[in-house]
């Protein structure tokens, strides 16, 4: 079984983001990138299926500027086998994403496609539906367990108030919740590796796509500073001060 998971370059969690000083866009210039959280659980989720004997191949994809293919080889270090570059300028939107991923299962042709839930610089949550729709494939989002046998994929699904099981057939598209799985981390030897396994770069015409934008950005803005806080000297005016000035208790 061929796994393909679609990974996103975004700014790493650890850092504070900031808005540009014309507030015109997130300021990327010396920001530390990294693989989006949800994306390396995706690709620890198909190297453990590899590593089961489940999954006969990894490949990772990622569609973006030349930049993309660092974390496409800190995927490859991970244990992914071979990976694809879409090359693409800007920053395309979730629905142009999806189209190239499309064009990738067209011609790759894997029985499991495996995205993250969400990427953490635009929150969309959009992509592995929309793949999911445009490849007429079922969908199992959210996933906390994943699991492949006879043709099928089960997916247990983090809802609202609990969990729901369903069984898809393959091919399929699954997204990663945060439970699914704990990444490992890459370690030298497999970097170094990473460094001599297979990486093509694709054009959005290879795979008979032309992107366009449907959505403008017209700006950021950086949430509003927090005040400072006060100390109070008793429980008698914390009390008073949060029925008549916070009003927040009655
Ligand atoms: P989003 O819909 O933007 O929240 O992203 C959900 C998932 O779609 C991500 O976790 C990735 O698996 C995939 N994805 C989004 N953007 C890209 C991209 N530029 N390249 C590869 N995969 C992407």
């Amino acid at each position: 079984m061929k796994v393909l998971v679609a990974v996103k370059r975004v700014v790493d969690y650890n850092v504070k983001v900031r808005a540009k000083t014309d507030g015109s866009d997130v300021e990327l210039n010396n920001v530390k990138m990294a693989i989006n959280p949800f994306c390396e659980i995706a690709v620890e989720e198909a190297v453990r299926l590899k590593e089961a004997g489940t999954a006969s191949e990894v490949v990772v994809v990622s569609v973006g500027d030349k930049s993309c293919q660092e974390q496409l080889r800190t995927a490859l270090a991970l244990g992914a086998d071979r990976g694809i570059h879409v090359e693409a300028d800007g920053r395309p939107e979730p629905l142009e994403i999806a189209k190239l991923l499309k064009g990738v299962v067209d011609t790759e042709s894997p029985e499991l496609v495996i995205l993250g839930k969400q990427s953490i610089d635009g929150d969309n949550n959009q992509t592995g539906q929309m793949l999911a729709a445009l490849a007429g494939m079922g969908q199992g989002t959210f996933a906390s367990e994943v699991s492949v046998s006879d043709g099928t994929v089960q997916v247990i699904r983090e809802i609202d108030g609990g969990l729901q099981t369903v069984s898809l057939s393959l091919p399929a598209v699954v997204t990663t919740d945060l439970r699914l799985n704990e990444p490992r981390y890459a370690s030298l030897p497999n970097i170094m590796k990473a460094k001599k396994k297979p990486l093509d770069a694709m054009t959005p015409a290879d795979l008979g796509v032309d992107i366009k934008s449907h959505v403008e950005l017209l700006g950021v803005t950086p949430p509003p500073e927090r005040s400072a806080g006060i100390k109070v000297e008793s429980i008698e005016q914390l009390v008073d001060k949060l029925k008549n000035e916070a009003k927040v208790i009655s």
